[in-house]
């Protein structure tokens, strides 16, 4: 999906897994890989949960994890699923009646472990639920959480104890016949959560859903997933991801977004290539950037911007992109459209006309790929 003649650097080979479907959204195989997040409001407060879904969509979630601690969860979860504009994954994590009442509550995936569920009964009649009502399952594996026999064959969490766990659950799983599962081994320790699931793609064709867990706040957590998601999706291992911050999900959206977009691997939105700015610049570029990002939050067509101080780099990126800005002398700059300089423009009007040129210019994106699809 991202092979490029041209740059061929640029390529990554994803490894190859099944396709399974939460909801409407595909995951594994060659499909995009879906960017997930999780609400934290209390879920039996329908209002809530839905407008922090909506909001989490409207940045660009394909799908999101709501959990489901009690009956009353499993009782909203209704009317949530059938408000929200994207898959619900129901987080399940011990009572196996909460499993069977949030695939009859219509979740398009059940986050749950089958080793954990209890006797055999229990283990059938949720995997009866999800068949029924056809929901897929996550397998999550922790390192916060693993089974004790594997702590104990272990000493400590560790990559194989993830794997291993991991493997467990899936067994039980094809045991029962069901393989419409996804699998994650997530750990907040970077190098943990890495080699493990270096590990888990070469033990299994289930699609992965890559996660360092409880990865900090925004701006830590935000390195961190970027570094060791960044590698696995580098190395192309993971078919959906979700970035955790102690933040608001739609910073976890937009995160998991740019995670993805730095590797070529979605496109959306406006890709803006910026300098730091110094004293040569011609214009405020931090002040510039800030406004523009909010400014055009609302572009989903994937394009690209460049907004650089002055004429020692603004050229040679405005080369590349849809819509450029490189700051001059007097007051203006320079704006390039499709990579040709085009015009000049006062500084102090330049945000407004920057963003009216990035409309326009989607605007057109979009019309051509809709007369392609028409071909
Ligand atoms: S492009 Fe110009 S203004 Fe921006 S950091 Fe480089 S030298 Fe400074």
């Amino acid at each position: 999906m991202s092979h490029n003649p041209i740059r061929p650097w640029r390529n990554i080979d994803r490894r190859k897994s099944r396709q399974i479907m939460v909801g409407s959204v595909p995951v594994g195989g060659d499909a995009p890989i879906s960017v997930q997040t999780m609400t934290n409001t209390d879920s039996s407060d329908v209002a809530a949960t839905v407008a922090q879904i909506q909001r989490a969509a409207e940045a660009g979630a394909d799908i999101v994890r709501v959990s489901t601690p009690d009956q009353a969860a499993t009782t909203a979860l209704k009317e949530i699923v059938r408000e929200s504009p994207v898959p619900i994954v129901a987080d399940i994590h011990f009572h196996y009646k909460r499993a069977i009442e949030a695939a009859e509550a219509g979740a398009a995936c059940l986050r749950i472990n089958p080793g954990n569920i209890g006797d055999e009964k229990r283990v059938a009649e949720v995997i009866r639920a999800a068949k029924d009502h056809g929901c897929s399952i996550r397998i999550g594996v922790n390192a916060g959480s693993l089974e004790k026999h594997l702590l104990e064959k272990y000493g400590e969490p560790c990559p194989a104890a993830l794997v291993e766990s991991g493997m467990d659950h899936i067994r039980i799983l094809q045991d029962h016949d069901f393989h419409e599962f996804k699998i994650s081994v997530k750990a907040s320790d970077v190098f943990m959560a890495a080699a493990a699931y270096q590990q888990l793609a070469d033990a299994t064709d289930a699609p992965i859903h890559l996660g360092i867990t409880e990865a900090g706040g925004l701006t830590s957590g935000t390195i961190k997933s970027a570094i060791g998601m960044g590698n696995l999706l580098w190395m192309g291992i993971g078919d959906t991801l979700r970035v955790s911050l102690s933040a608001d999900p739609v910073e976890e959206v937009k995160v998991g977004f740019e995670i993805l977009k730095s590797l070529g691997l979605r496109h959306r939105g406006v890709n803006i290539i910026s300098c730091p700015s110094c004293a040569r610049q011609g214009f405020d570029v931090i002040k510039t950037v800030e406004a523009l990002e909010q400014r055009l939050e609302h572009i989903k067509t994937p394009m690209s911007l460049s907004i650089i101080g002055c004429v020692v780099n603004g050229p040679g990126e405005a080369l590349m992109t849809d819509v450029g800005f490189t700051g001059g002398g007097a007051g203006s700059g320079m704006v390039y459209l499709a990579g040709k300089q085009s015009h000049k423009m006062s500084n102090d009007q330049m945000v407004d006309h920057i963003v009216e040129a990035v409309e326009k210019r989607a605007e057109e994106i979009e019309s051509e790929s809709a007369a392609q699809a028409a071909e």
